[in-house]
């Protein structure tokens, strides 16, 4: 088999380090092959994106393709613009997302706007590890400039949102773009919703220079801060690419990827009157809480948003996320999708009012997250020893070994990509989650410990 190169958000390395131009031509070269035809291609603002996004460009001409550039766009926008142009045979998306600035990506996107299946990226490592021949020189590719890709993503986006309500509302919004691809179309979109919108950080010069891009408590400090002083209604952040948003409620408080995720679940199913949401294991228990009780049904997947994108659509599911922000709406398309969480958060408030009371009356759980270094060869007889250890307690196994509480559950999961063992506890008080990670934490040691030469 080809050596991997893609890992859970596409090829990632740091620039001219393991992330060059050779490698991405010669990627382009494998992807051209496998997409053929009419290909686009966009990145964030990082400083190096042109320098991926032409070699990578190189490398799809010389297997004959016509590229379209869109620019420096969100991954959603890219995802969308592939998805509703049926000529467009796959897209390639330049982005590390919300790694430091030194770091840069190659992502591929399906004929259909969602994230390439594993099965197509072994494929493309195959061709990769090949160096495919080139095409003769009559049949080199083409490139093309290809203008408002981000303008029809953002309309498609106030389409599908209650914009009328949105608007009457005079909602006033702090957002934080991380100095990302949303610089242009989060503004752009909080203004065609009358939104007024207090930026931060929404300057494209690609060097991150405000705060790291992974849109956590302490990277949002000042969006926290300029919240207090502006009486805003809500504050809004994305990640590097834009497929993820978290919020700041207008009292500063920063809300957890899972209370997101329940609020948008509970709007989904009290819209449709029911309806299944689709979540990863590790969320929070307060997402299926909120989600029966409005009527609705949780399927658990794997952690991941293709598998739960995937998962979407074989079950007709109305609405889906991770508990990172990552939330994907049906009717838009099956991905993550930053700007349509953001305006679909828009229509929330502007119907229900404060956000501060509607988190303040979700249900309330602990979660003890910890993180241990696991080689990857002991993950399977790691596993086999939890497995052993749990067999007459109710357990799952859809992604690692989930133990179910009464008051709560324990998830240990060993990484697929990476030297890493999680164990996540969560339950009704900190105490109890607390005790049942460290037990697990105790026991996973003692294991690996006792297999050390
Ligand atoms: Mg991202």
């Amino acid at each position: 088999m080809a050596k991997r190169l893609f890992g859970t958000n596409g090829v990632r390395g740091v620039v001219n380090d393991d992330m060059t131009s050779e490698l991405g031509l010669r990627l382009g070269k494998a992807i051209g092959e496998f997409f053929g035809g009419t290909v686009a291609i966009a990145s964030d603002t990082r400083v190096s994106g042109d320098m991926i996004k032409s070699a990578v460009s190189a490398g799809l001409m010389a297997m004959g393709c016509r590229v379209l550039d869109l620019g420096v766009i969100p991954t959603p926008a890219i995802q969308y613009f592939v998805k509703t142009h049926n000529h467009v045979s796959g897209g390639v998306m330049i982005t590390a997302s919300h790694n430091p600035p030194e770091f840069n990506g190659i992502k591929c996107i399906a004929p259909d706007g969602t994230e390439l299946h594993r099965s197509d990226e072994e494929q493309i490592e195959k061709k990769y590890e090949e160096d495919v021949p080139c095409k003769p020189w009559s049949e080199v590719g083409t490139r093309d400039e290809v203008l408002g890709a981000a303008d029809s993503y953002v309309d498609a986006v106030v389409s599908l949102v209650d914009s009328e309500t949105i608007r009457a509302a005079n909602l006033v919004a702090v957002l934080d773009c991380a100095n990302g691809a949303a610089y242009y179309t989060a503004p752009l979109l909080l203004s065609k919703l009358n939104v007024r919108a207090i930026t931060l950080n929404a300057n494209p010069q690609g060097e991150f220079p405000g705060h790291p891009s992974e849109p956590t408590e302490d990277n949002l400090a000042i969006l926290i801060e300029t919240i207090k002083h502006t009486k805003a209604d809500i504050g809004i952040a994305h990640d590097g690419d834009a497929d993820r948003t978290v919020f700041i409620t207008e009292k500063g408080e920063f809300i957890s990827g899972d209370k997101s995720l329940a609020l948008m679940a509970e709007m989904a199913v009290s819209k449709k009157g029911g309806g299944k949401i689709v979540t990863p294991v590790s969320s929070s228990s307060m997402v299926e809480d909120v989600v029966v009780k409005a009527g609705g049904e949780v399927i658990y997947t794997a952690v991941g948003s293709p598998v739960v994108a995937r998962k979407m659509i074989d079950t007709d599911a109305i609405f889906g996320g991770e508990e990172n922000g990552g939330l994907i709406f049906p009717d838009m398309q099956y991905c993550r999708d930053g700007a349509m969480t953001a305006a679909k958060m828009l229509e929330y408030i502007a119907d229900k009012g404060s956000l501060q009371e509607r988190i303040d009356a979700l249900p309330v759980y602990f979660t003890d997250k910890r993180k241990l270094e696991c080689p990857a060869e002991m993950r399977e007889s790691l596993m086999e020893h939890l497995k052993k250890l749990n067999a007459a307690r109710t357990t799952d196994s859809t992604d690692g070994l989930k133990i179910i509480y009464p008051d709560g559950w324990v998830l240990l999961r060993p990484s697929g990509t990476e030297q890493i063992f999680r164990i996540y506890s969560e339950a009704k008080d900190t105490e109890t989650a607390e005790k049942r990670g460290a037990y697990y934490e105790g026991i996973v040691k003692d294991f690996l410990n006792s297999y050390k030469i």
